[in-house]
């Protein structure tokens, strides 16, 4: 996981890193640190957050450097594994996302070789190993003969001292370039270019750039190659908080826009002819894209009568399945290890692969067939909100495509004020059932039960409450065990098929003295009388609805974990792409 940032030009390099790192954090915040080329290394590196105590780093001097915000793989958190990591002798130092595999190996032959290693980490033997391969002068020779004895994932930034200029790698970790005016900049996503450029460089994997004042060039195995130099209009507004508290809070305010946009951004030709028939669909995703690609599967099979499945992303790598018709992969970041191997082994298969993502030119969209881009902007709070929101938009959409009509459109039209509306809604009183508890439940049928996956997901990953996402009719296969006084559920109740259903499973429920927190139809008296907090969303037709319950979702958990006093930008252990399996 984690962020990294390199800069050569004129600026004071440590701010415009710092300055970065602190965009990128979401991608991981163990510890952090920064090194300066001056032409001396200098290096500043912490445990403990940039956000925090980034400017403590302001002090390095020079105008070239390389940053990193750490999410630990190899060796705890700590000042001494906080990257970046240098060379024996401190000339070298080096910055590094992803994994070395063949570091313990690699570890053993320096150590016999006379190298002294003062990490825990596998990002330590590529500083060393440069340092074997350096003559002085070639530095590019040096990096291209240590990435060939690696094995794993790595995006890397090299600097060494004394010559002015930085490498930079991409090996299955994202890497971009920012183009200036006699500067560039390198980073694990386009979020710290933001205000400082509008011209990006995607680099593929196997790419390696050398960065100087003069500009910049990519080789691919030692040969020089041409990449595109792409447009990015994203508004660096969108990486700020703009007056709201945190980052999940503005993200949510910002869902009536987003699924309005995203849900108009398709032409009926945003969809090849290929993809509008197949014989059947798999969906792969991971965490809340795989539980919208649930959401996709209830209504596709129900809409298009087309066989939907969908599948984890780590766990498709141990099925043989009898693939046939296309493959979409859900990824917000569009890096999602799982997914992007799930994706590879898809191609395989020879079938036409479709990605859904947020990010542009991201590893995603260069592998896939074709991209549906989910274009919520930036998300920077590592609990998914927008993105979620869009990908229902997104896939609500590709059902439309694939009929070659706009009902659903149609039906959605509404979205947007329904989902304001619910934005005012007061949840006080569900909050103060909610944070007390050790356990939550939530309860859904049909359409519904992805969305209590994804309510019970967003609660126990920023509020660290346990909690269990079920189909309604689960429960009583077991989990009907647990419920008592103590054990508070989320009940979603909506107008439709499985409304009788669901009110008979919570007055079960309420027979077992669990306090019911019940989500359904603004007006319905009957729902309203036998659950404790009744959360009502206006009359709107049922997908409406589904989206406006999850963002009511989002806005309980969201309360619930401010209440609890926790940090819901960056709850502890996660990151936002998790861009290792
Ligand atoms: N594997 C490296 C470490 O543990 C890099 C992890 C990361 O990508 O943050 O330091």
């Amino acid at each position: 996981m984690c962020g990294i940032v390199g800069y050569i030009g004129s600026r004071n390099a440590a701010r415009v890193i710092v300055d970065g790192l602190q965009k990128l954090e979401y991608r991981g915040y163990d510890s952090f640190g920064v090194a300066t080329n001056n032409p001396r290394i200098e290096v500043f590196k912490r445990k403990g957050k940039i956000s925090e105590m980034g400017s403590d780093a302001w002090s390095l001097h020079g105008t070239i450097g390389i940053g990193h915000t750490r999410w630990a793989t190899h060796g705890e958190p700590s000042d001494r594994n906080a990257h970046p990591h240098l060379d024996c002798r401190g000339r070298i130092a080096v910055v590094h996302n992803g994994i070395i595999e063949n570091y313990a190996a690699l570890t053993r032959e320096l150590r016999e070789r006379g190298h002294e290693f003062r990490s825990e980490t596998d990002t330590e033997v590529v500083a060393h190993l440069v340092e074997e391969f350096y003559d002085g002068s070639d530095l590019r020779t040096a990096v291209e003969k240590t990435v060939a004895r690696l094995e794993g994932s790595f995006a890397l930034l090299v600097t060494v001292e004394g010559l002015e200029e930085v490498i930079a790698v991409r090996d299955s970790s994202p890497l971009v370039l920012g183009i200036g005016d006699r500067e560039v900049f390198a980073a694990s996503d386009v979020t710290p270019l933001l205000g400082y450029t509008e011209r990006v460089v995607y680099l593929e994997d196997g790419d390696l750039a050398t960065l100087d004042r003069e500009g910049w060039r990519v080789y691919s195995h030692g040969h020089p190659v041409r990449r595109r130099v792409e447009h990015v209009d994203w508004d660096v507004e969108t990486v700020k908080k703009g007056g709201f508290p945190h980052f999940m809070l503005k993200e949510i305010y910002e869902e009536p826009r987003v699924f309005h946009d995203t849900l108009h951004g398709f032409a009926a030709s945003s969809l090849p002819e290929r993809y509008r028939h197949p014989p059947e669909i798999t969906v792969v995703a991971c965490g809340s894209s795989y539980h919208a690609g649930l959401v996709f599967k209830y209504l596709c099979e129900s809409t298009c009568r087309i066989p939907v499945r969908a599948e984890l992303g780590s766990e498709f790598k141990y099925f043989t399945p009898p693939l046939k018709g296309i493959v979409t992969v859900i990824t917000q970041s569009g890096e999602t290890a799982d997914t992007l191997a799930a994706l590879k082994k898809a191609r395989a298969y020879n079938c036409p692969t479709l990605a859904i993502t947020n990010v542009l030119g991201s590893t995603v969209t260069r592998i896939a067939d074709h991209t549906l881009y989910m274009r919520a902007g930036p998300e920077i709070s590592v609990a998914a909100t927008k993105s979620f929101v869009a990908q229902l938009a997104v896939l609500m959409r590709l059902i439309d495509l694939m009929r070659g009509n706009d009902r659903l459109l149609t039906a959605l039209e509404q979205a947007n004020t329904v989902i304001g509306e619910v934005l005012l809604l007061d949840i006080d009183r569900a909050v103060e059932i909610c944070r007390p508890a050790e356990h939550l439940f939530y309860v859904g049928r049909g359409l519904f039960y992805p969305i209590a996956l994804e309510g019970a997901l967003k609660m126990k990953e920023i509020s660290y409450i346990h909690a269990e996402g079920y189909a309604a009719g689960e429960l009583k296969h077991g989990p009907f065990a647990l419920l008592s006084d103590q054990t508070p559920v989320v009940a979603l109740c909506p107008p439709g098929d499985t409304y009788s259903i669901m009110l008979s499973n919570i007055k079960e429920m309420k027979a077992r003295k669990a306090p019911i927190i019940g989500i359904g139809a603004s007006g319905d008296r009957e729902l309203t009388d036998i659950v404790d907090v009744f959360l009502p969303i206006p009359e709107s037709p049922e997908l409406v609805q589904l989206v406006a319950t999850s963002v009511v979702l989002q806005q309980l958990a969201y309360r619930t974990a401010v209440a609890l006093e926790c940090d819901v930008d960056q709850p502890r252990n996660l990151a936002k792409s998790v861009t290792v399996e």
